[in-house]
């Protein structure tokens, strides 16, 4: 037994033990085709797959990705805060997608600051 809870590392869905951070802990990176490659994973020191792609390791917010962009109790919501590394940006909008069914919107923190 293991002291750490798992989850699926978000770039190749191995089973992963999470660090305290609540991260994948570094490990080998597979291509699509489950080769190894040279080097860590990408998901290594990430948060896991079903999570937001940004944590305390980005570095400055860019504003939060968000479905849909004004809230409606109606409606499924998502919302998660972003950095400014488009990559992460993207998946995202994909986590938003994953929840609410919609692609997300990027809000900018000065459109943020304003609401
Ligand atoms: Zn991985
Ligand atoms: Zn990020």
């Amino acid at each position: 037994m293991s002291a750490y809870p798992r989850a699926e590392c978000r770039v190749c869905g191995r089973d992963s033990a999470l660090n305290a951070d609540e991260q994948v802990r570094p490990h080998k990176g597979r291509t699509g085709t489950g080769l190894l490659v040279s080097g860590r994973c990408p998901g290594s020191g990430r948060p896991p797959k079903g999570e937001p792609p940004c944590d305390e390791d980005c570095g400055r917010k860019a504003g939060r990705m968000c479905w849909p962009e004004v809230y409606d109790p109606a409606l499924p919501h998502a919302s998660a805060y972003v950095c400014y590394d488009p990559e992460h940006q993207a998946e995202a909008a994909a986590w938003v997608k994953s929840k609410t069914g919609h692609e997300g919107v990027f809000v900018g923190r000065q459109a943020v600051a304003r609401v």
